[in-house]
């Protein structure tokens, strides 16, 4: 049942005392939540929709019926034991992040907080390596490598306020991703507990060729397929220089051409984003180059001085190449020092309805993709924000992150324009051969698209899930799969 008032919920909440006495044998009576108002902050993470609805006093999904927080991979081994024993759902929790619903209980789930798990295991310097838990925040991980002269250089802008198995477990990508690649880049092994209870291992050697690879069923499984205790990630040495350059251009086209040809140059800069005239605007009021050349981009490189030199010359030969020239670099260290800042909650706080969703298209389909998109969502809602950039960029193409945003309105009005624009943004990334994701994962907000995006495959996903999930106890109906009984559907509410 959705769309239950937070209030009805306090009402009608049941403790499971049983249940929690057996999960308090396992991690002790203090890594077991039992007060509603506890597992109440569980019943959301950053799925703008379910800010909405807690705006309003309601819930988008319900309260979870327990909160378990283990401190060591034993000890998640042994809940998942139990829970499968007794027929319990459960949710792998990192830190709640997660923009897209993947850890908004459904039925009566029990949370299962991996934040203790949060040391680093080994750090292997020769083999450039690390080995990490799970739970571990991802801004404290990295000072940790940083104090040692390394880095894994995967920077999300929520690094402060997500766990490196959240960042695999939703197959995310950071802000220096031309550089150093997503984060399947970047896992070289882990270690997991299978939805049985059975500890799964995928050790950490450079490459191999033995069958289809295990470790993407956790990379991107969202929790639906297991919980992630440790990972190994590759590392790298902290680059011995870092520049960052401003750069003003004529137009999209030949913002997205300089970037096509940068990429399939072989060049590796350690950011590229590209910014719309509208997020451009914002950005560069004052500059005398933005009054003819509109379009913002900035760049980063990095590494050895005569390897960065080379490439940010050849870089910006391609640059002005399309008309482009370099401007001051106010825009670059206003980026820089607000590169992790959560936007959207000011908005959410002042009353309005402010979302994002990423897309993947390629180069051929970017423009296109732009502008139906632009157009479509200006129809929905005429005075709507609409503004985009292109963060992530590859020889094939790029990643398209846009803002919506409508005015503070009544919900009943604001819901169903929120619906249509995701159902506009979605289908049209699908229409154009894109992706409807480029780093924000599924979780249940995407749900009603997947199918289209992975046809026969999204089969194949649900028969592994029931295979190696029968009684359908990890996470249920996240990735589209199949929900549990009796839950509650959060798009319909
Ligand atoms: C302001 C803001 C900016 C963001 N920027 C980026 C960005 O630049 N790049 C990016 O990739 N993402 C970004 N995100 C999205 C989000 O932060 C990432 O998806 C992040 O990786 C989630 O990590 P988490 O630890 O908070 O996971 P959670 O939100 O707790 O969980 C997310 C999903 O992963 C599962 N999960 C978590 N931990 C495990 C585990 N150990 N084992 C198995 N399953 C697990 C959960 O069940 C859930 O399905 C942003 C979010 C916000 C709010």
């Amino acid at each position: 049942m959705t769309g239950l008032t937070i209030a009805a919920a306090r009402t009608s909440d049941q403790v499971d005392a049983d249940l929690a006495s057996a999960l308090a044998a396992i991690v002790g009576a203090d890594n077991v939540l039992t007060e509603f108002e506890a597992r109440r902050a569980y019943a959301h993470d950053r799925l703008p929709f379910a800010n909405f609805r807690e705006r309003a006093g309601k819930l988008a999904g319900v309260v979870p019926r327990l909160v378990v927080r283990p401190g060591s991979a034993a000890e998640v081994q042994a809940v998942v034991k139990l829970a499968r024993a007794g027929r319990v759902e459960l949710i792998p929790f990192g830190n709640g992040s997660g923009v897209l619903g993947g850890t908004i209980p459904l039925h009566r789930e029990v949370m299962v907080d991996l934040r203790r798990l949060d040391r680093i295991v080994a750090l292997n310097p020769h083999d450039a390596m690390v080995t990490v838990e799970a739970g571990m925040n991802g801004a404290v991980f990295e000072q940790a490598l940083n104090a040692e002269g390394f880095t894994t250089g995967h920077f999300p802008q929520s690094i402060e306020i997500s766990t490196v198995g959240g960042w695999a477990a939703c197959r995310g990508g950071g802000q220096a991703s031309s550089r150093y690649g997503k984060i399947e880049d970047m896992v070289i092994g882990l270690k997991a507990v299978l939805p049985d209870g059975t500890p799964l291992e995928i050790r950490p050697v450079a490459r191999r060729s033995v069958g289809p690879s295990v470790r993407d069923l956790l990379v991107g499984g969202e929790g639906a397929f297991g919980i992630i205790t440790e990972l190994t990630l590759r590392l790298w040495r902290l680059p011995e220089a870092e520049r960052g350059v401003v750069v003003a251009l004529p137009s999209l086209e030949a913002a997205w051409e300089a970037a096509r040809r940068i990429m399939q140059a072989e060049l590796r800069p350690t950011v590229v984003r590209i910014y719309d005239a509208r997020e451009s605007a914002d950005r560069t009021e004052g500059l005398d180059q933005f009054k003819t050349k509109p379009i913002l981009a900035i760049l980063v490189f990095s590494g050895s001085e005569p390897m960065l030199g080379a490439e940010q010359r050849a870089a910006l030969d391609i640059i002005a190449s399309v008309g482009g020239e370099v401007a001051p670099d106010g825009p670059f260290h206003h980026w820089k020092e607000n590169r992790y800042v959560a936007y959207s909650q000011k908005w959410q706080a002042a009353g309005y309805y402010n979302d994002t969703v990423e897309v993947t298209g390629n180069w051929s389909a970017i423009p296109g993709m732009y502008a139906a998109m632009s157009a479509a969502v200006h129809a929905i809602y005429p005075q709507i924000h609409f503004g985009a950039h292109w963060s992530h960029v590859y020889p094939e193409g790029a990643c398209q992150y846009m803002t919506i945003r409508l005015p503070p309105m009544d919900e009943a009005e604001a819901l169903p324009l929120h619906a249509k624009l995701w159902e506009a943004l979605q289908s049209l990334a699908l229409e154009q051969g894109g992706s409807i994701a480029h780093h924000h994962g599924v979780g249940l907000f995407r749900n009603p698209w997947i199918k289209a995006e992975l046809g026969a495959g999204h089969a194949v996903l649900q028969a592994i899930k029931d295979a190696l999930d029968p009684d359908n106890l990890m996470n249920p109906g996240k990735l589209g799969l199949r929900p549990a009984t009796g839950a509650v559907d959060v798009r319909h509410g």
